[in-house]
């Protein structure tokens, strides 16, 4: 492992989409909830970036911040957010929706979120079609086409029915079809697969990669199952209450984790535990309350190898390899051991 200068430059030739120091406060009657910090990431063109991090580390706030879809109390305080070459937080609100269902398109956890319960598959599809050329005819045979695509068994006559005549599964799979009619060069998925159970799982994301890879579109990647992010990411980044600690290609990430986070995480990933137990380890300590600015590393109440440093001072982006980069001070101490 060899580390080299702090914050390297990110490539942004074939990057889709560029987040930078991207800052998000929600207002409570609390005080202020630092929901994320700092947050730099790229999209490459074409690929499937993963978050991937304990529950409230940001990732969904990371997702909804990309798709402009924010509640009334959230506050970007800083940062911007780069989509094909347009930073989506400069631009009018009209522009910016009007790249939702186009550009843009997004699936949800809970696939009811998206579909209308009172409208039928057909209507529904054939609307979200509205940035197409075509007639209403030829938007219905895509929609068949794709529900076809999806797995849903006789789309011809089943098209015609409402969402609540289909099984959880087969309604995700109907999103899915949706959200990828449109051919977006972005699609974010906010944990598409957490409601179902673990064959369905296995067969979305295989559907979900089979359906990028044809389309060619990138994906942003929300999970907390880390066997889903393996199985469709090109890249992983981690977030730790509301900052990206560590960020790399999937296998640099998963067979050479820099930053001891990433490593607690996988160590408590129940696909990797071999031996068999009744409970599944856990890290140790709690997520620190996002409230009021923070000194120090984040994750160093936590952290069996926080050093005086840890506290004080709040590690930059540290390379590991080529194409890796962590937050972490022992990345630092070990390089100034190596030269
Ligand atoms: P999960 O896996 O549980 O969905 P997450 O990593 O997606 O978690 P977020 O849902 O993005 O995390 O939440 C990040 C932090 O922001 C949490 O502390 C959460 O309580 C807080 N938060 C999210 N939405 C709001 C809101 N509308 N108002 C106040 N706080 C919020
Ligand atoms: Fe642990 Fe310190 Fe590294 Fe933070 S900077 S992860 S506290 S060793």
């Amino acid at each position: 492992m060899t580390h080299d200068d702090p914050t390297p430059q990110r490539s942004s030739s074939s990057t889709l989409l560029e987040i930078r120091d991207l800052n998000l406060d929600f207002g409570t009657p609390r005080g202020r909830i630092h929901a994320l910090r700092n947050v730099s990431l790229d999209v490459p063109a074409g690929q499937v970036l993963g978050i991937v991090g304990e529950s409230g580390s940001g990732k969904s706030t990371l997702a909804y911040t990309v798709m402009g879809l924010l509640s009334e109390n959230a506050d970007v305080t800083a940062g911007s957010i780069v989509f094909e070459g347009k930073d989506l937080l400069k631009m009018p609100a009209q522009a910016r929706r009007a790249l939702l269902g186009d550009r843009l398109s997004m699936i949800f956890q809970n696939p009811m979120t998206a579909l209308n319960p009172v409208r039928t598959i057909e209507s529904q599809m054939i609307d979200i079609q509205h940035h197409e050329q075509g007639s209403r005819r030829e938007k219905r045979a895509r929609a068949i086409d794709m529900l076809h695509r999806v797995g849903i068994p006789d789309p011809e006559s089943r098209i015609v029915a409402c969402p609540h005549h289909f099984s959880g599964g087969m309604r995700q799979r109907i999103c899915i079809a949706m959200a990828l009619l449109v051919k977006p060069a972005l699609l974010v998925a906010d944990e598409p697969t957490t409601a179902l159970d673990a064959t369905l799982e296995v067969q979305i994301i295989h559907l979900l990669k089979e359906l990028q890879k044809e389309i060619g579109c990138s994906v942003l990647f929300v999970s907390h199952h880390l066997g889903a992010v393996a199985e469709l990411c090109d890249r992983v980044a981690v977030m730790y209450a509301g900052e990206v600690v560590e960020e790399g290609a999937v296998r640099d990430i998963f067979h050479n984790p820099g930053h001891p986070y990433t490593r607690a995480l996988l160590e408590c990933d129940p696909g990797r535990i071999k031996k068999r137990t009744r409970s599944l380890p856990t890290i140790p300590g709690e997520v620190p309350s996002l409230l009021g600015s923070k000194v120090g590393c984040i994750f160093r109440t936590r952290c069996q190898h926080a050093f005086n440093r840890c506290v004080q001072e709040n590690p930059v982006e540290y390379r590991i390899g080529l194409d890796q980069v962590a937050r972490c001070h022992l990345l630092d101490e070990e390089r100034l051991v190596s030269v």
